[in-house]
């Protein structure tokens, strides 16, 4: 491994998992103690490592062991998360502890220049609120996103095609700037400071105005071959149902979708653009049509969910919901689908539910700018 690859996976090691005896990032590195010695230290002159040597009681023989921390407040980086309707944006340090949030309504905004110019403003503002210098951020938006290379092929919601986002925004805001899929961005969060700690392999399952899943198998989240992967929305669960927006019948989305599911809703009780709440007040009432399009929409994602556990066998599936309360319709009806589909050992798989408020999102984007810029640390 290159100096600049060991330094990245020490740094990554300790952020993961801090703090850290040498001895122990040598065993889960499997870098050599030497390079370990020679790196952490030239890592604690520059000030991304801390060192702290606790006191040894009495009784103790030895010197105590030093413990290596990162440095969390050395610098600091900004993530924004574009919806249709509004800016999310978060300032957070090295270990992604969000420090400032801020959000900005788009308007009318939805050409790309106009966005970026927005993106900008607010980022403007989160760095006028950051006690420490901001130096990158991460924008993340739904769809078809090409990290390496900043590209927002396609893009649903605003309906871009081929926009360079990640060029547009350092343009704009003089940040060296990530442009990533929104899932895999909070993917990679979560693989870095959340799920993946727990397990080496999980699905995180998000439900709300889309349903999207990212993927991490053995500790990488999948970005696919074409930097497409985890696109749960488009898994074809009912061959006859609903034409989806992206031109196929029948996709998780177009049934299991907080709009899919209300347009139901909508044209059972024939209450037109009837609200959430109000549905959610409706199931909860005992209606019993009511009940079974929330039924409907909680098999059609366990039974997309139990498939990818029976391909990928992950530790840990995280669903996560913008509405508690409406998910807490569709949870029985997803796990007793998954139970259904998901076979022999492959069901072992743990199921948790967590909230996702808006700011995990742009938090995940802020999580791709720390990750590129770790590897582009010299000392
Ligand atoms: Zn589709």
């Amino acid at each position: 491994m290159d100096r600049r690859s060991s330094i990245t996976v020490i740094v990554r090691s300790v952020l993961a998992a801090g703090p850290l005896r040498r001895a122990d990032l040598e065993a889960r590195t499997g870098l050599s103690q030497p390079t370990i010695a020679k790196l952490t230290r030239a890592l604690i002159d520059a000030g991304y490592l801390t060192e702290t040597t606790a006191g040894g009681g009495p009784g103790r023989i030895g010197r105590p062991a030093a413990t290596l921390d990162v440095h969390a407040d050395r610098e600091f980086f900004a993530g924004v998360k574009v919806t249709p309707g509004e800016l999310i944006g978060v300032v957070t340090d090295l270990r992604a502890v969000v420090r400032v949030t801020a959000h900005a309504p788009l308007g009318d905004a939805r050409t790309p220049p106009d966005v970026v110019r927005a993106i900008a403003r607010l980022v403007t503002e989160l760095r006028g609120g950051a006690a420490r210098p901001v130096r990158g951020l991460g924008v993340s938006v739904a769809g078809d996103v090409d990290r390496t290379t900043g590209l927002a092929r396609y893009e649903p919601f605003l309906g871009w095609h081929d926009v360079p986002l990640a060029a547009l925004c350092t343009a704009e805001t003089g940040l060296p700037t990530v442009a990533d899929n929104d899932i895999r961005a909070l993917t990679e969060a979560e693989n870095w400071f959340g799920a993946g700690a727990d397990a080496r392999s999980f699905l995180l399952v998000a439900v709300g105005s889309g349903v999207t899943s990212g993927l991490a198998v053995d500790g990488r989240v999948l970005t696919g071959a074409h930097g497409v992967a985890g696109e749960l929305g488009h898994v074809p669960v009912d061959r006859r149902g609903p034409k989806c927006y992206c031109g196929a019948r029948g996709c998780l989305e177009a049934i299991a979708s907080e709009p899919a599911l209300l347009r139901r809703v909508a044209e059972i009780t024939g209450i037109p653009a009837i609200t959430l709440g109000r549905a959610i007040e409706l199931a909860r009432l005992g209606d019993p049509r009511v009940g079974e399009a929330f039924a409907e929409a909680g098999r059609a994602i366990g039974q997309a969910v139990g498939g990818v556990i029976n391909l990928l066998g992950p530790e840990l599936v995280v669903f996560s919901a913008d509405h508690l309360d409406g998910f807490a319709l569709l949870d029985p009806h997803i796990r007793a689908a998954i139970d259904t589909h998901a076979f022999g050992a492959a069901a072992r798989a743990t199921v948790e539910v967590r909230p996702l408020p808006f700011a995990q999102w742009a938090r995940g984007a802020a999580t791709v700018a720390i990750a590129r810029h770790l590897t582009s640390v010299t000392v």
